[in-house]
């Protein structure tokens, strides 16, 4: 049996890290989650995410990881938004950028 080392899908970026580096990451995650929502257009900005409430701990003591990284899954799925002119759905962050370089298709 191989055992992985098990990672918690962060709820705000959706990457993955270790059951350790997670708790420190989180709060800098949050902060600059904050900086970079600040930064948005008002139409883009979105509420604070929250952190999934999920009972981590299984019946025999062990992390429900699958259920906690689903629903931090679920948290960072919430915050995309769609691009108006393809439809697409991205962070918000990303979205600017791709809006730069997304053109509605030439009508000919
Ligand atoms: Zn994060
Ligand atoms: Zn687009």
């Amino acid at each position: 049996m191989i055992r992985r080392p098990p990672t918690i899908v962060c709820y705000i970026c959706g990457r993955e890290y270790g059951t350790k580096s997670i708790s420190i990451h989180e709060p800098q995650c949050l902060k600059k989650w904050h900086n970079e929502n600040n930064l948005l257009p008002k139409e883009l900005r979105r509420p604070e995410p929250k952190k999934p409430e999920v009972r981590t701990i299984t019946a025999k003591g062990f992390y429900d990881l699958d259920a906690l990284n689903e629903a931090a899954w679920t948290s960072t799925q919430s915050q995309l938004v769609p691009c108006n002119i393809c439809g697409r759905t991205f962070l918000p962050d990303s979205l600017i950028v791709h809006q730069r370089s997304c053109k509605p298709k030439a009508a000919k």
